[in-house]
Formats: C-alpha cells, sequence, structure tokens
C-alpha cells in the first residue's frame, strides 16, 4: 500500500493571489499551488508536491531509456577547465558556463553538458569496436548563467536535465541510435501527456549538423516553429526558407523619388504594393573587413545563423561604415554598388526578374530594376528566415506557423569531440579511428513547467494522471465528524490498497478553501465525503480536467476504483493514462 499524504501536515502552502514576479502561467501556478519557491534569480527549490511530479518525469524518463539499452551512469557536476580547453569549447562556450576557482587556483566550471567528461572517460576504457556501440546516460542538474534567467523552470540557471551519450564505430551504427534515441524521446513527451513536434532544428553551442528538438507546443513557448500537413516541421531559425516574393512588373527600370521613405513598410505603403514585391537590403563586413552586401524578399528578416555558416564573422555595418564606404542607409540597392562588394541574394528572389529596390542615393528607389542586365549578384543562397506562408521544402505547400518550448533536443555530432580529445578505438580493420558520437538531453524540469502550460485552465493545474502528485483526494466536508471523517479515512486506505496515490485533505477548513486548492493543486480526481451524500450511501466524485461530476454509491465504489486502477495500468505505459476514469464517467 502507498503511503497516504495529509494535507494537515503537508508542506504544500498555497498562495491566495498571483505572486507578483511570475512571468508565466507555469510559473504563476506551481508558486501558487505550494509546489515550487523561488530562491534567488533563476534558482528555485522544488516543495514536496513538486519533486513528486519531478520524480515522476525522471521515473518515465528512466525507463525508457533503460528500455533503449542506454546504461545510466553518475558524472561530477563540477569539471576541471582544462578538459574545454581541450574540446575547444573553454572560450566557444561563453559566459553561460559557470566558471569558479578551486582552493589549489585551478580553474574549475559547473556541467552545463558533460561532452567533456565523458570523452575522457571513454578514451581510457573503450579500445575496440567490440565494445561499441554503448549509450551513457545520466539525470543530474546542470549550470547554465543564462543572460535573462525567466519563466521560471523553463529558462532557470540551474535545472535537471537527462543527458546521455553514445559512442559508434560508423555512421550507420550512430543513425541507429540516433533513431531509438527519437522513438523514446516521443514516448516521453507522450506519456508526459505533451501535445509536441519534433522540429528540425541547428546545432548551437553543442555542433553537429543533423539534430532535431522536441518541442511542446504551447503560445508561450520562445521558439517559432513552421509546419506543414505532410509532416515537414521546422525550428524557424534553422529552417530552409522558400520566400514566396510577388512580382510587380513595369516596362523599363524607373528612378522614382520616395522622400522619406526609408523602411520597407513606407516603401509599400508609398508605392502602394505588397512587402513581398520589396527587395530589403543589409550590408555588412566579413572577418576581413571586406564589404557584403545581401539581398532578401522584403517581407522576411535575414537568418543570423545562415549568414554566419556563409560568411564567418559577418557582422552588420555602422552608419558610419555605411557611409565611409558610400553606402546609403535607408535607399540601398544592387544597382551601382561599390567596386569589390559581394554581393549575395536570397535564392527566392530568382522567382522575380524585377526589384524594387533602393536606387543608392537618399530619397530614390528603383522600380523595374532587372536581374543580370541592371545588376548582377554574384552568390544565390539561403539567408532569410522562413516564416508562416513560405513554401514546404518537402511538398511546397504554404507552411503553417506555431510556438513551442523545446523539452528535448537529439544531436549527431560526428566525431567532433573525439578527434579534439584524442578518443580514439581499434576498428576491425586494424585502424585507430575517433569515436562516431550522438548526444541527446531532455530537460527534466523544463519539461515540468511545460506539462503546466499545457494542462491548465483559470482554477490551476490539470496534471496528466502520469505525472500527478497524486491520483487522487479525497475531501471530508466536515473533518472531526464522526461518519464523515471516518468513511473518509476509509476509502482514502481502500483506494490506497489497490495501489492508487492518495491525499486526503484533512484540514479543518471550510469546504470552499478545499474545493479551490484541490482545483488549484490539480489532483486529477477528487472525492467528495459529506454527511448528506452518506446518508445516502453516496459520495461525490470529480474529474479535475472536465469538471464532470458524478455521485457514486459506496458499495460500488471499490469495483469502480478496481476498474479504473486495471485501465490505469494498462493506459499509463502508453499514454499520459488520462482515459482510466473515463469508463466510470462514460
Ligand atoms: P535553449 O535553446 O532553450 O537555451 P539549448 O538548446 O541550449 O536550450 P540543450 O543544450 O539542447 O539546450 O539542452 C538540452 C535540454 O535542456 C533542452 O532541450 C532544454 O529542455 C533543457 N534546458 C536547456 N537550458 C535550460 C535552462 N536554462 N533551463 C531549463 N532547462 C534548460
Ligand atoms: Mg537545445
Amino acid at each position: 500500500m502507498t503511503q497516504i499524504l495529509r494535507m494537515s501536515n503537508l508542506y504544500a502552502p498555497t498562495l491566495k493571489e498571483d505572486p507578483s514576479d511570475a512571468d508565466i502561467d507555469s510559473a504563476r501556478l506551481l508558486l501558487r499551488a505550494g509546489m515550487l519557491r523561488k530562491a534567488a534569480s533563476g534558482l528555485y527549490t522544488f516543495l514536496p508536491l513538486g519533486f513528486r511530479v519531478l520524480k515522476k518525469i525522471e521515473n518515465i524518463v528512466r525507463e525508457e531509456m533503460d528500455a533503449s539499452g542506454a546504461q545510466e551512469i553518475l558524472m561530477p557536476v563540477l569539471q576541471p577547465a582544462e578538459l574545454w580547453e581541450e574540446s575547444g569549447r573553454l572560450n566557444d562556450y561563453g559566459p553561460e558556463l559557470m566558471r569558479l576557482v578551486d582552493r589549489h587556483n585551478r580553474e574549475m566550471c559547473l556541467g552545463p553538458t558533460h561532452e567533456e567528461i565523458i570523452v575522457a572517460l571513454v578514451r581510457n576504457e573503450l579500445r575496440s569496436y567490440k565494445e561499441l556501440p554503448q549509450n551513457l546516460y545520466q539525470i543530474q542538474t546542470k549550470y547554465r548563467d543564462e543572460i535573462r534567467p525567466r519563466f521560471g523552470l523553463l529558462r532557470s540557471r540551474e535545472f535537471v536535465m537527462k543527458d546521455a551519450y553514445s559512442f559508434n564505430a560508423t555512421q550507420e551504427s550512430l543513425q541507429e541510435t540516433y533513431d531509438e534515441m527519437g522513438r523514446a524521446y516521443g514516448a516521453i513527451c507522450e506519456r508526459c501527456g505533451l501535445d509536441y513536434r519534433e522540429v528540425e532544428a541547428d546545432g548551437g553551442q553543442i555542433g553537429g549538423k543533423v539534430t532535431t528538438e522536441f518541442m511542446a507546443l504551447a503560445e508561450s513557448g520562445e521558439a517559432d516553429l513552421v509546419y506543414c500537413s505532410c509532416g515537414y516541421a521546422a525550428d524557424a531559425e534553422a529552417g530552409a526558407c522558400l520566400a514566396r516574393p510577388t512580382l510587380y512588373e513595369v516596362d523599363a527600370m524607373e528612378k522614382i523619388a520616395t522622400p522619406d521613405v526609408h523602411t520597407i513598410a513606407e516603401l509599400a505603403a508609398f508605392l502602394n504594393i505588397p512587402e513581398s514585391s520589396t527587395v530589403k537590403a543589409l550590408s555588412g563586413k566579413d572577418a576581413e573587413g571586406n564589404l557584403v552586401c545581401l539581398f532578401i524578399p522584403g517581407d522576411h528578416e535575414l537568418n543570423e545563423l545562415k549568414i554566419e555558416g556563409l560568411v564567418p564573422g559577418f557582422t552588420l555595418l555602422t552608419d558610419e561604415e555605411m557611409l565611409a564606404f558610400g553606402l546609403c542607409k535607408g535607399s540601398m540597392g544592387p544597382v551601382g554598388l561599390p567596386e569589390g562588394a559581394r554581393v549575395i541574394a536570397a535564392t527566392s528572389l530568382q522567382a522575380i526578374p524585377q526589384w524594387v529596390v533602393g536606387a543608392n542615393e537618399d530619397g530614390y528607389h528603383y522600380v523595374g530594376a532587372r536581374l543580370g542586365e541592371d545588376f548582377q549578384v554574384d552568390e544565390w543562397a539561403d539567408l532569410a528566415t522562413v516564416k508562416p506562408g513560405d513554401c514546404c521544402p518537402t511538398c511546397g505547400l504554404p507552411l503553417e506557423g506555431a510556438r513551442g518550448i523545446e523539452v528535448a533536443q537529439i544531436f549527431q555530432l560526428g566525431d567532433k569531440y573525439s578527434r579534439a580529445m584524442g578518443a580514439t578505438f581499434m576498428d576491425e580493420d586494424g585502424e585507430e579511428k575517433p569515436f562516431i558520437m550522438g548526444c541527446y538531453g531532455v530537460g527534466i524540469s523544463r519539461t515540468l513547467a511545460a506539462i503546466v502550460e499545457q494542462h491548465h485552465d483559470e482554477h490551476g493545474i490539470m496534471w496528466p494522471l502520469s505525472v500527478a502528485p497524486a491520483h487522487i483526494c479525497v475531501v471530508p466536508l466536515t473533518v472531526g465528524d464522526n461518519e464523515v471523517q471516518p468513511m473518509a479515512e476509509k476509502i482514502a486506505k481502500d483506494l490506497a490498497e489497490l495501489g492508487f496515490e492518495v491525499v486526503i485533505d484533512d484540514r479543518d477548513e471550510r469546504a470552499g478553501v478545499k474545493f479551490n486548492d484541490a482545483d488549484l493543486i490539480g489532483w486529477p480526481v477528487q472525492i467528495v465525503v459529506g454527511k448528506r451524500g452518506l446518508k445516502e450511501g453516496k459520495v461525490e466524485m470529480k474529474l479535475r480536467r472536465t469538471g464532470e461530476k458524478k455521485e457514486v454509491a459506496l458499495d460500488a465504489l471499490a469495483e469502480m476504483m478496481g476498474f479504473a486502477r486495471r485501465a490505469m495500468r494498462d493506459n499509463v505505459l502508453h499514454g499520459a493514462g488520462t482515459g482510466a476514469f473515463a469508463a466510470i464517467f462514460g
């Protein structure tokens, strides 16, 4: 029998008012429900109920990882900086890396991720292709000195992550592990009750070209996503941009006076054409200081990741630098650019043979500037950030947009770390080769917050059964009553014996207070025991998610709940298990 939680002595101080510094629903509700407390910026304490949820998510992750054949280990949080020097990330990682010095003056850091430690581990241990593949994981606290810790658990400075690292002999073997991790991550999201999408992404600080993010769909999410009915989905930061510029055609190139027009919006309004008929010009310089001029569809934004990949060290020109190069801010265009400028344009602009662009003269623009006749382009590339309405790169249909919370990401690292740190194995052909690596992270505490973002209403949290701090809350309406109280205790005990996690609200509080707290905390099922009901041999059962209420005869309760318990056991391994009680209410 599981232990029965008692609200009378549970450390779960609920708050009537919204905390003033909660900047997102999940943080507000977790604080109000007495599950979480803020210790300092980006640092949180999990109170008993919050900690129970965290452990449940951890266990779901652990079960799926173990089922996939990965093995759990525990690495140190504190890491010597030399290892980060070896991998070349000590500088690359930047100020997000929490650094400190020990008493012997040795440089240390607090792990934001563990590629360095694990490569140093296996380079002395794994020797032969016969020992591969290996996939090792841990569940541990990570540190990142985020520039703006915010949104509660979604972007904190200390957070719980599951990180796994695979060591493979070949790319094919890596692909197998990667696919298996992708499958496991899908199962984790489903079991946590998340509405999610797998999206193409960018490698960021971790590195690696092939990478997928798992995004919990939420308006409050920081990530912009695009997706298509054909199944394609991408993080807008990383997705290919196939814009659809609108052709604005005239007989010949014409210079038009455009007084006070300096932005795309002003230009489009002045000419009474859509922004997608204009071409946006940007000027910058490469690492050597050479002029680079960029042209993208007027209704799109330059993508920093893409330009950095194309022109390493690219920076936009300041107003002074533009003047020095002889460029005209607000009226720049491809016709008559300075000698030696490298001209790169977005490939999608090839669709319009005539451009509406700046005339490189303050107060003037061209319409009908002809590609290949009035101006030349040196290179065509994917430069802009994709947005809804652009063409799907897989099927060509217009893309849809959504926002998401990145709860997990998987990467194919290749030999980036093993090569830098000299981690090799003896292959079948007798040759020493660097390990082919993958890494796989789930943000456990971020997932907890993402679940709340998706599962709440104006009254509080609505936990999926699979991660709820307890399944059922028994609410005696009058504590101390010599019928109500003992019956509530008996029901709680019977339910615990069936294997449910049960809480009893044995506080001497008004019914309204108990109901409000039960809704706020979000117990999936409430069983209300009152004097009047008992007279007729009945209790009231309420489902938090739907608000449905039903009177249940006491002598039918055990059988019904036994049925629900079996349904939940069957269900819980596949989904979030919320359907388990549907039969009772159906
Ligand atoms: P983001 O882009 O949101 O900063 P990331 O891509 O840098 O995240 P990863 O290095 O992929 O994060 O880490 C794996 C997982 O750890 C993420 O998918 C996310 O769930 C979680 N995570 C990362 N940073 C934080 C943070 N500051 N607070 C809470 N969870 C985090
Ligand atoms: Mg990530």
